[in-house]
């Protein structure tokens, strides 16, 4: 018998997850300087940190000493003013992967069945599989959400269902009518995650008003980030807003400390720094023609992206992606996703996209 033995059968069977290969990892690697690397490969905010951001942490540098407020007052204040809800609808994470894991463990044993779709975040199956549940993968549509099948492939043992919107990695949206229907449709017994990580990045009239949402169907839970366009991926912080009932169940499962001081700190000068927002949703839309302009001229199809990221499709996913890293290009390929001649490559700061671009066009001339 082997000590992996003692652990039960879903968790042995657990892929694990796959992330962007470090600006490190790769100098150390292939013996590149690290100041000559440029990372596409985690959706990370290419401007930075934001400045307000930056000096709430200096600020509280000197606090560090003391655990961090559990129930992270100061952030559910600002959270709950900046979105309509009340503090108690709020469940704090470290990331908002944390978020999805929490309704995960609130929620899901090994009798019940979770729904997602094929091609969705790949976080979705491994928080099932962490406890035991059953994941059942709804084939895409177009590589984004077969909202229709996923509500007929709702089993009677069937408990949530996970909603990726934008999605990642394809960057697909689903029509805030078609959200709305799902959710009239959807049974009342049957929790929906709506992670939103990507919304800010879109126009105003794409966006599913979900917390409107939520407040009509107590089974909504939406998901949040500011790891993305607030620009703190490293700082892991995220929340839910749920309704009372379902936001004090995963208070309880959520670990006391679970979001560290300076996370607490940083995001809340981070949501009302909408200065920075601004420029990094500019930043990406600028970046997105950029990338899909050089695509379309080298004649790559690519799946038409909301969010900071785009899909593309190659040859040889697994050939051209070791091109890019021989050049300190990191881009994320796509075969744990069952998709290995696709790539997502993140939007970046101008120079960062031309040197992708330029790295890419070599590939294909050669
Ligand atoms: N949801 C989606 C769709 C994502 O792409 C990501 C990040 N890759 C997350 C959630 C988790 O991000 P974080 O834990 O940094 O908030």
């Amino acid at each position: 018998m082997s000590l992996s033995d003692l652990a039960p059968n879903h968790i042995r069977s657990i892929a694990p997850y796959v992330p962007g290969k470090p600006i490190a990892e790769l100098a150390r690697e292939f013996g590149l300087d690290e100041s000559a690397i440029v990372k596409l490969a985690s959706n990370e905010n290419p401007l930075g940190i934001g400045p307000r951001a930056r000096q709430a942490m200096l600020a509280a540098m000197d606090e560090l000493a003391r655990y961090p407020d559990g129930n992270g007052f100061e952030l559910k204040a600002k959270i709950a003013s900046r979105f309509g809800v009340a503090a108690n609808q709020i469940v704090l994470g470290n990331g908002s992967n944390d978020i999805l894991e929490l309704a995960a463990r609130t929620f899901l044993g090994p009798n019940d069945s979770v729904v997602y779709s094929q091609y969705s975040f790949a976080v979705y199956p491994l928080a099932t599989q962490a406890v035991g549940a059953r994941g059942i993968e709804v084939r895409a549509q177009d590589y984004g959400h077969d909202l229709p099948a996923m509500l007929a492939a709702i089993a009677p043992d069937t408990k949530m269902v996970f909603i990726a919107n934008p999605n990642n990695p394809t960057g697909t949206l689903c029509r805030p009518g078609d959200l709305v229907e799902f959710m009239e449709s959807c049974p009342a017994h049957v929790l929906v995650v709506l992670d939103e990580a990507y919304t800010e990045f879109l126009p105003a009239e794409k966006r599913v008003d979900a917390i409107g949402l939520m407040r009509q169907f107590p089974n909504l839970i939406v998901s949040r980030t500011l790891s993305k366009a607030y620009g703190l991926a490293g700082l892991r912080i995220g929340f839910g807003l749920a309704s009372l009932e379902v936001a004090e169940l995963m208070n309880r499962v959520r670990q006391p400390f679970n979001v560290n001081l300076l996370a607490q700190a940083a995001a809340v000068a981070a949501l009302d720094d909408l200065d920075f927002l601004r420029q990094t949703v500019a930043n990406n839309a600028a970046g997105m023609v950029q990338i899909t302009d050089a695509l379309m001229k080298l004649d790559l199809p690519f799946i038409p992206s909301y969010g900071n990221f785009v899909t593309f499709h190659v040859g040889d996913g697994a050939a051209l992606n070791r091109f890019m890293l021989e050049r300190g290009v990191i881009i994320r390929p796509l075969a744990s996703y069952g998709m290995k001649n696709s790539l997502r490559v993140s939007i970046g700061l101008p120079a960062e996209n031309a040197r992708f671009i330029d790295v890419l066009t070599e590939a294909m001339d050669a």
